[in-house]
């Protein structure tokens, strides 16, 4: 009689999580899937028939073997977590579970899935592991929201490349990373030349596009993935070149001249008869006594020289010597 109760209790509690809407599923200490519901099935498109009893459940998330995160859970491998999540909750715990997000590549459906995964250990009456239940919520939609927002927060209206306040933010980074790695770090700042005269004569419509053709001819030729090319303010742009010396810096300052010179944007009102750009470079190994104010202060005096000198031109200011201790440092 006893039994048949168990029985009974036994096959409510697993069509209970058979038809939650939350898709879940559920492995036993062995990593074995013994509950695939309903939901989850609709989510990752894998049949539950498929997976119970086997421990292929990765197959619905990715296209390579890997553990997801209840497998972690049951192996007592939660130290690992943040290599394989994109991001997760380190307060993360065996009574309160432990919560990861993630892009899932769900190979069954034939489309990335973000997912806010949830993982939790169930012990039985001994303290033993009996099940982990992983229950996950896809947040693909809110994640896609989130990540168009901070582009439009970190880039320009009008030109689409980085803006201000992303210079700004990878300057900081930067300039701590070379000043940990004693790496040099350099900065170009462009100033498009007369560029008053250009709106006088084109009006504010065409100096919008020169704008916009100048930000993409730069961003073109500065290609390694750590560099960043930003609008600085109105015509100005600026370069961050990571773990670059004054000579290279001023190699990529010469190409974004020339390439830009190369558009051949007519520009009656200057001498070149096209628009061109100014460039300033500056190069330095950050000191610890030091702001990543001397690098762009030193490319801003460059960009003063070049503009000096006659336009369409690039002037160097090594700075190198920001290296030793501020007190002997040279005035700028
Ligand atoms: P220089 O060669 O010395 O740099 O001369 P310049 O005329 O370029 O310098 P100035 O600072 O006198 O003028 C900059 C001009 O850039 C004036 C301003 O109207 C224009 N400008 C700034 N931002 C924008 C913008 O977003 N769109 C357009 N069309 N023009 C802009
Ligand atoms: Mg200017
Ligand atoms: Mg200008």
């Amino acid at each position: 009689m006893k039994n048949k109760h168990v029985e009974r209790d036994r096959s409510f509690a697993i069509k209970l999580m058979r038809d939650l809407v939350v898709p879940t599923f559920v492995l036993d200490a062995a990593c074995h899937v013994i509950i695939w519901n309903r939901a989850c099935e609709r989510l990752t498109g894998v049949a539950a028939k498929d997976v119970i009893g086997t421990r292929e459940h990765w197959r619905a998330f990715y296209d390579a073997p890997r553990p997801c995160l209840a497998d972690l859970v049951a192996q007592g491998r939660t130290g690992e977590i943040s290599e394989h999540y994109a991001t997760f909750d380190k307060t993360g715990d065996s009574a309160s579970g432990f919560h990861a997000q993630n892009w899932c590549v769900m190979p069954q459906l034939g489309h990335q899935y973000y997912l806010a995964i949830d993982a939790g250990p169930i012990y039985g009456a001994e303290g033993e592991l009996i099940a982990v239940v992983e229950t996950l919520r896809d947040m693909t939609e809110q994640k896609q929201a989130q990540t168009a927002l901070e582009r439009l927060a970190s880039s320009d209206g009008l030109t689409g490349i980085a803006n201000r306040r992303s210079f700004d933010e990878k300057l900081d980074h930067e300039w701590l990373r070379a000043r940990r790695d004693k790496t040099p770090l350099a900065l170009l700042l462009l100033d498009v030349d007369h560029f008053k005269l250009f709106n006088d004569r084109y009006g504010h419509q065409a100096g919008d596009d020169c704008l916009r053709r100048i930000a993409q001819c730069a961003a073109a030729i500065v290609l390694r993935p750590g560099d960043l090319v930003a609008r600085y303010g109105g015509e100005e742009f600026a370069v961050v070149l990571p773990s670059i010396d004054a000579d290279g810096a001023l190699r990529v300052a010469q190409r974004v001249r020339e390439a830009v010179r190369g558009l051949a944007i007519p520009h009656a009102d200057s001498a070149f008869g096209v628009v061109t750009v100014s460039v300033g470079v500056a190069c330095v190994v950050p000191s610890l006594d030091t702001g990543h104010e001397v690098l762009v202060k030193a490319a801003d005096t460059a960009l003063y020289q070049a503009k000096h000198a006659g336009r369409d031109q690039v002037a160097v200011e090594p700075l190198l010597q920001a290296t030793k201790p501020a007190a002997q440092m040279p005035p700028l």
